[in-house]
């Protein structure tokens, strides 16, 4: 079945008098057919016409200044909005700049789209070098949930419509969606180019979980002593808030957010065990995935971070997740909100869910979320000078409980650890971070797109080193002038920046190099927001940094405030030292050459 759609321009063919379309317009045309608001890019041959004619069609185009952060905005838009972002790119080099942020998006189940130009095939596949040749179809197989290309003029249509589904149904992924020069530029008979449009209808059905499995989920929460709810963003990503509520309220069941499920519930709630995280996870006995894998994140579901017996009950909508690294004993396929509903549903004739001794455990997860929460207040309490992470902080942490509807982006190592446990959530989606592979440079793109597709301001809190993987999106953010803030715990180094180097001999090639751990901890980053326009502002306190970060975001405008910290402070690859390989050989070792 097709859907018309209006075209923004039709072409007479002088000779005939036919009224003529083109690939360019037809993918716009496609786009906008299935309410495509946005598109992230970067211009250049074959597609920069392409960008113009979806400005001037309506939709919005947001122009970056590196592939990778255009493509980590499509991707967050995706999470935000539950619509496919798109990003576009150019052939060659343009398209591989772009393909780790749809792999990125394909990793954390985002729905985006990588739409690319690129070279004449007949060209590429005989290797006779095109300008910016590359297979790209096959690049990107490997790392995107599907990939397609479109042939010929006449197929945009279905070619759209395709990678639209495939981004957004069932688990959500990235689609790279491949279209030649010489098919942008085909012309079609415009009565032929509408039909060949289609608008999607539910291009992400329900998915009902089978009324057995959902019985069998209920027996086991009912038998067991120490139950724990963990929620994902792929909850977040399902908008499934309102029946996670109900059930975790009507159950009493203590509920653990993954760091991008922070605010699904409000961090502030009282079953909340995020506080109690360690004794949470090594004491449950039967434990509820909703929307979180059982990956290195939550270490596998395996002993000694949980209990060698913990059992596990999970929803999800790929069923393939499920036995990926522990046992489940039930399993729920269906989409998050309809599963949880179904569990709500149950509950009246499982008066056993909710038993009496959960009582105790609800009381002792409570006493160590109150030593916890102790232990925290004194250290965001101290006060050392210079700066450290702890009091920065509790600077942002104050004013950020006094703007609950920021959109807050984060990345570093130390500066995303602690940033995650002391900056609480209340509002669903508001926070986005480094994902499911801890992956630097999300945060311009990941700030731009939660800026323009929810008209809210933003706080991106950034480790220095983090930011300067995407620190030149920052005249991307003065040129649209999003409101986002930037702030820059700045210690001056990757993990921090008191490394000295261990050169024996400083007059060696390099000897009186940095460490490679140290950048450098006088950088003044908020010069960077004044070069474009932007507001800068250079804090040393706690109480600088408050009334900087206050006033950055009411402003509604794009600004940095680089916090100068110690570079003593941090800790090598944060909560994750224990990742590290250390070299087995002292730094007096001979060199290999030497020694064999
Ligand atoms: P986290 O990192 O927060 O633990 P993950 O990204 O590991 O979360 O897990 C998200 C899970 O949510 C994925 O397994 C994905 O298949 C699932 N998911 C995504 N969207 C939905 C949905 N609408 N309904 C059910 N499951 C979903």
């Amino acid at each position: 079945m097709s859907t018309r759609s209006a075209y923004a321009r039709q072409e007479p063919a002088e000779s005939s008098g036919t009224a003529l379309t083109d690939g360019i317009h037809l993918v716009v045309d496609a786009l906008k057919a299935n309410e495509i608001k946005t598109i992230y890019g970067l211009v250049g041959i074959p597609i920069t016409d392409l960008a113009r004619t979806a400005q001037t069609s309506g939709i919005r185009y947001i122009g970056f200044r590196h592939e990778a952060s255009a493509g980590n905005a499509a991707a967050a838009a995706g999470f935000l909005t539950q619509r496919p972002g798109v990003c576009l790119t150019t052939s060659g080099p343009g398209f591989l700049n772009g393909l780790p942020a749809l792999a990125n998006a394909t990793t954390n189940c985002f729905p985006m789209i990588q739409l690319s130009g690129s070279s004449d095939r007949s060209v590429v596949d005989l290797q006779r070098g095109d300008y910016q040749d590359l297979d790209q179809l096959n690049a990107a197989r490997p790392f995107v949930k599907a990939a397609y290309r479109i042939g010929q003029v006449s197929d945009i249509g279905v070619g759209v419509a395709r990678a639209i589904r495939t981004a957004i149904s069932g688990r959500p992924g990235g689609v790279y969606l491949d279209i030649p020069a010489a098919v942008l530029g085909q012309t079609l008979e415009t009565s032929a180019a509408l039909d060949s449009i289609w608008r999607l209808v539910d291009p992400a059905p329900r998915q009902l979980p089978a009324t057995d499995a959902v019985e069998r989920a209920l027996d086991a929460l009912s038998q067991a002593q120490r139950p724990l709810i963990v929620l994902g963003k792929g909850a977040a990503y399902a908008r499934a808030e309102d029946e996670i509520r109900r059930f975790v309220e009507a159950t009493g069941i203590p509920f653990l957010p993954m760091s991008m499920a922070k605010g699904l519930l409000p961090d502030s709630h009282p079953q909340s065990v995020a506080a109690a995280r360690s004794l949470a996870i090594s004491r449950a006995d039967v434990v509820l995935l909703v929307g979180a894998r059982l990956n290195w994140l939550l270490g596998h579901g395996e002993s000694p971070q949980w209990s060698a017996d913990a059992k596990f009950i999970q929803v999800d909508i790929a069923p393939s997740e499920f036995d990926s690294n522990r046992p489940i004993m039930a399993p729920l396929t269906g989409d998050i909100g309809s599963v949880m509903s179904a569990m709500v549903g149950g509950l009246t004739a499982h008066t056993t869910v909710a038993p009496a001794s959960w009582t105790t455990w609800s009381a002792e997860l409570a006493a160590r979320k109150a030593r916890n929460d102790a232990t925290m207040r004194s250290r965001l309490a101290e006060d050392p000078r210079p700066m450290r992470f702890y009091n920065a902080l509790a600077a942002i942490r104050t004013v950020l409980q006094r703007n609950q509807d920021v959109y807050v982006v984060n990345e570093g190592a130390n500066a995303l650890d602690l940033a995650r446990n002391v900056i609480d959530m209340e509002l669903p989606r508001h926070r986005l971070d480094t994902g499911t592979w801890g992956v630097m440079g999300i945060g311009m793109g990941y700030s731009v797109a939660a800026a323009v597709e929810t008209g809210r301001p933003v706080v991106a809190i950034e480790g220095d080193s983090a930011f300067g993987f995407s620190g030149m999106e920052i005249e991307t953010i003065c040129r649209y002038r999003l409101p986002v803030t930037v702030v820059i715990l700045n210690n001056g180094g990757v993990y921090r920046g008191d490394e000295v180097t261990t050169a024996e001999n400083t007059a060696a090639p390099g000897g009186s190099d940095p460490a490679p751990t140290v950048l450098n901890s006088q950088a003044r980053h908020e010069l960077i927001a004044e070069a474009f326009g932007g507001k800068g502002y250079h804090v040393t306190t706690p109480s600088e940094l408050t009334a900087a970060l206050t006033e950055a975001i009411a402003s509604n405008g794009p600004a940095i405030i680089d916090c100068e910290l110690d570079p003593a402070a941090g800790q090598e690859s944060g909560h994750l030292a224990s990742r590290n390989v250390t070299s087995a050989l002292t730094a007096s070792s001979p060199p290999v050459s030497a020694a064999g």
